[in-house]
């Protein structure tokens, strides 16, 4: 196959090579791609709709446990059949090509892990594993039965009631996810870090980029819109991540 014409610039690919370590940060916009609606924003499944919204946190969790399952059912229900896309997978190519990496997701939907990704911190936990209100036993649920769920499933070993072990809205990060985000991305920021996919509204995604820019790292961003990340960054590449990721991926090492 001849040369594709080249639509990274030539000294962010120069940079690239370089690269030895690198931390990759991801938001909805990368699922997006594969088809799992976004929480909010533009187009969000909830963008017209508080009271999903409000289904989906901790208070409504411990009042009325049915009523966030019934959300959680809702959510896996309109990701059903959602694939990894070009994207999750360059980024598991990273990976592979890195002598030091790490994946910080907002992401609950597994898609990195499908993809290959292994030193994956999914900050926000993940809507297949769950956790027994009473007694603390975890557990998964199939994607199948958690298209299914209409109602609060129960704990097999005491009856109590199971929560899905994810961060709910109004609920705090786990601390040991927190200490591992503090230890991989911020106390010796690897040689490129790579936001894709996310608003950036969090100050656990700016601050890892602010950190890296300090230090004089490669900071790069994709997205299909500018951020306020996207003036901090070095480089800003507009555009779709299942396009722009793998052209990164294909550069590094
Ligand atoms: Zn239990």
């Amino acid at each position: 196959m001849a040369d594709a014409k080249p639509t990274l610039p030539a000294p962010l690919v120069e940079a690239l090579r370089r690269v030895r370590s690198a931390g990759v940060i991801t938001g909805a916009g990368v699922s997006a791609e594969s088809g799992v609606p976004t929480y909010r924003g533009k187009g969000g499944l909830y963008e017209e709709d508080e009271s999903r919204i409000e289904a989906l946190t901790g208070t409504t969790l411990r009042s009325d446990p049915d009523r966030t399952w019934r959300a959680v059912g809702d959510l896996a229900r309109h990701a059903a059949g959602a694939v990894p896309n070009a994207a999750h997978f360059a980024i598991a190519e990273i990976e592979r090509k890195v002598a030091r990496f790490v994946l910080l997701t907002q992401n609950v939907d597994g898609l990195h892990q499908a993809a290959g990704s292994r030193n994956v911190i999914d900050i926000h936990g993940s809507i297949t594993r769950t956790r027994c209100m009473a007694c603390g036993a975890e557990g998964e649920l199939s994607r199948e039965e958690l298209e299914a769920i209409h109602a609060a499933p129960r704990c097999a070993g005491c009856g109590g009631t199971l929560r899905p072990a994810a961060v709910l809205f109004g609920e705090m990060l786990p601390v040991e996810k927190v200490a591992r985000m503090q230890r991989e991305l911020l106390d010796d920021p690897p040689e490129l870090v790579l936001v894709v996919g996310t608003s950036a509204l969090f100050p656990y995604i700016v601050e890892p980029v602010l950190v890296a820019r300090r230090a004089r790292r490669l900071t790069v961003e994709v997205n299909p819109e500018p951020t306020v990340l996207s003036p901090v960054v070095g480089w800003f590449l507009e555009g779709s991540a299942a396009a722009l990721v793998p052209e990164i991926a294909r550069e590094i090492g």
